[in-house]
């Protein structure tokens, strides 16, 4: 089954077709077979990171109808599952078996495969990217032959973080623990000041906190404070306890977002943003981030509200978070703790791209990584001085995909 659809926030139009595969041994076939494929997950990245556009026999390949199937070994605290599966339904296959991933990112329709080849990442001090849960990989080589990649291998830590190049994921082993409870506490007006005191104690203030922000005066329109169990902060720097739900945009439906109000309940029902069962944010939308070395994150925030007259028209809502340091070798947290700096901008192509220029002056001298998935202008004369482990990224994708059957244009603009 052949079709040409658009990413999921429908500013880009896939221009190599999809092809719908029935098993992992189709997979195995259309791969070998294929001049040029790439995999498409669940189409929430925002460029043609994803796509073909180089070539006219370009296959992407789509595994949305394998069944997703979850299994658990409670002996290695580990589950493993198909890599076209969206986060919410591992959740909820999870949690009816009394488990339950570290973290998850604001939203639950995303895909395993698709996020942790991007670096996708939830909040918390002491959490990594999603990436981080990742103890092994079945992936798809350029030959169609099927091998695994597990943690401790040498290739395992570029092989995560990998967009795509190295082949197609079908399967992914995630580290699992007993189920908790988390409740979600929002805060409002937090001032800058209150901030720049004591930035290390707010964003530690719960297990996964989440600052909104329009960058004006006001300061930090919203914190969301995700908590294990049922303690919460009783008071957070002069801010004030939100006494009903709130979205993060302005009129955004209060219905689309996850438990608040600091009742308790299971992990999966508060760590998104948004609920599963809702199409998330008010729909219409682009997305930027960049991660930056957790020191500069005060310098990062004073550099962004000089900018603010030039984002504000093209800006919805920013989000800062934290993301604990790991190893994975095209990540944005490699090597260190992170701020991640975020912008949900107005759908308009020309009008965000023309800002994102001065985002980036502002934020990668300080180290800023560009989040994957998002948008972003730099190109591998900008981020080669940010990934120290490029190189190797490169000689193992020599290796892996000779041939580039899984290169694309994105991927020759970033790593030359
Ligand atoms: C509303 C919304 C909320 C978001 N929230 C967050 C957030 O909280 N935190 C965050 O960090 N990011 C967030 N993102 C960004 C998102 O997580 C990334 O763009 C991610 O890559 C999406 O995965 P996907 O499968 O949907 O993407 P796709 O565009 O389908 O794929 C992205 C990349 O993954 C590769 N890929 C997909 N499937 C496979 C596979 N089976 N094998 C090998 N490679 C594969 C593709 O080739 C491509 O390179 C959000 C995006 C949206 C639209």
């Amino acid at each position: 089954m052949t079709q040409r659809e658009t990413n999921w926030a429908g500013n880009h139009t896939y221009r190599a077709r999809i092809e719908r595969v029935r098993s992992v041994e189709h997979l195995q076939e259309v791969v070998a077979a294929a001049p040029r494929v790439r995999a498409v997950g669940s189409r929430h990245s925002f460029t043609d990171l994803t796509d073909i556009t180089d070539v006219d026999d370009g296959v992407l390949v789509s595994l949305v109808d394998l069944p997703t199937t979850v299994d658990v070994d409670p002996t290695s605290s580990t589950a493993r599952v198909t890599g076209r599966a969206a986060y919410g339904e591992v959740a909820m296959r999870l949690q009816a078996e009394g488990w339950a991933l570290a973290n998850l990112a604001s939203l639950p329709h995303i895909s395993v495969s698709g996020a942790v080849a991007t670096g996708t990442h939830g909040s918390g001090v002491e959490n990594g990217s999603l990436a981080t849960a990742v103890a092994s990989l079945d992936i798809v080589g350029p030959d169609g032959e099927l091998r695994t990649v597990r943690r401790g291998d040498a290739d395992f830590e570029g092989s995560v973080v990998a967009l795509g190049a190295l082949g197609v994921v079908t399967a992914v082993t995630l580290d699992v623990e007993p189920t908790y409870d988390v409740r979600q506490d929002v805060w409002t007006g937090l001032s800058w000041d209150a901030l720049a005191a004591d930035v290390e104690q707010i964003t530690s203030s719960a297990y996964s906190v989440s600052l909104f922000t329009r960058w004006g005066d006001a300061g930090i329109d919203q914190v969301w404070l995700k908590s294990r169990g049922d303690e919460a902060p009783t008071e957070l720097f002069g801010a004030l306890a939100a006494t009903t739900t709130m979205h993060m945009l302005e009129g955004g439906a209060i219905e689309s977002v996850t438990a608040q109000g600091g009742v308790p309940g299971p992990w999966l029902d508060r760590l998104p943003h948004f609920r599963w069962e809702f199409t998330p944010s008010l729909g219409e939308e682009l997305q930027s981030e960049y991660l930056l070395p957790r020191e500069h994150a005060l310098v990062a925030v004073e550099r962004l509200r000089t900018l603010r007259d030039l984002l504000g028209p093209v800006l919805q809502i920013s989000e800062l978070r934290a993301v604990a340091a790991d190893d994975h070798w095209l990540s944005s947290s490699y090597g260190h703790d992170v701020m991640g700096v975020h912008f949900t901008w107005v759908r308009d192509v020309e009008r965000v791209y023309a800002v994102l220029p001065a985002i980036e002056a502002a934020l990668l001298p300080l180290g800023a990584r560009p989040h994957w998935g998002k948008c972003f202008v730099a190109g591998v004369d900008q981020l080669e001085p940010l990934y120290p482990r490029m190189a190797d990224f490169r000689a193992l994708r020599d290796r892996v995909d000779p041939n580039r059957v899984f290169g694309n244009t994105f991927l020759d603009r970033a790593f030359g």
